[in-house]
């Protein structure tokens, strides 16, 4: 799924078409559909920006472009008039450059879902306002869910939540009420800066997210996956080095 700081690293690749006037065509029929191209068609792009996992596109004359990838959506920034394969949901074209968005999923005129979002943990975020709101939440949710809300905190996804969970030495089938406010601040910490890292372009390695079976690089036992939560959702943690109760 892409998180944060992929949104972040999209929101730059496309920042060369900014201050540009954009032609703008859909060839992809899902694409056509959101009739997004003729809105923005012919208008300057005024500025493009991550916030939490969107991507947000604003045109002249107030108009904005909301981009959800999920997990399969792509942005590319390519010459004008490079040949293409297979056919994007949407293709901004400038003067040089021209941005295409391959497999949506969403594509949307308007940001009012993105009131409901939470504050971005790559933005100058201030870890204990995050922690605050976490103590506002829902107690009995496992940490691990309550982390990926994104109404509580915007940008972590499930790989940061597992490294996350993996230095603070938390066991992501812990309940909220158990989880002390340092470790979760130390969470968040390390999320932030891992993001703004890789936002910046540095790759760094990971502990435990889609290593299940090897050793843990801490202490050697092997790493657990399994379903969580009401999504779901894949999570990977140590069984030694973070225990579901702790001393
Ligand atoms: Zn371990």
């Amino acid at each position: 799924m892409p998180e944060g700081d992929s949104l972040h690293r999209a929101a730059a690749r496309l920042q060369p078409l900014v201050g540009e006037r954009v032609e703008a065509e859909s060839s992809h029929p899902q694409g056509l559909a959101t009739g997004v191209a003729p809105m923005v068609d012919g208008r300057v792009l005024e500025g493009v920006e991550a916030i939490g996992k969107h991507l947000l596109l604003r045109f002249e004359g107030g108009i904005v472009l909301r981009s959800h990838l999920r997990m399969r959506g792509r942005w590319r920034l390519e010459r004008r008039g490079t040949p293409t394969r297979g056919r994007p949901w949407l293709v901004l074209r400038g003067s040089v450059w021209e941005a295409r968005q391959w497999n949506g999923p969403v594509l949307a005129l308007g940001e009012r879902p993105l009131r409901r979002l939470g504050p971005d943990l790559l933005a100058e975020t201030d870890i204990s306002d995050i922690v605050r709101r976490l103590r506002r939440s829902d107690r009995a949710r496992l940490v691990g869910e309550a982390l990926l809300d994104q109404r509580i905190v915007a940008g972590i996804g499930n790989m940061w939540l597992a490294e996350a969970l993996w230095h603070a030495r938390v066991s992501p089938r812990r309940c909220l009420q158990d989880v002390s406010d340092e470790e979760l601040a130390a969470m968040l910490t390390f999320a932030q800066e891992q993001m703004s890292a890789s936002a910046a372009g540095k790759r760094s390695l990971r502990a435990v997210y889609r290593k299940a079976r090897r050793p843990c690089p801490r202490c050697g036992a092997p790493i657990s996956s399994r379903g969580l939560g009401e999504a779901n959702r894949i999570a990977y943690w140590c069984p030694a080095c973070q225990p579901d109760h702790p001393e």
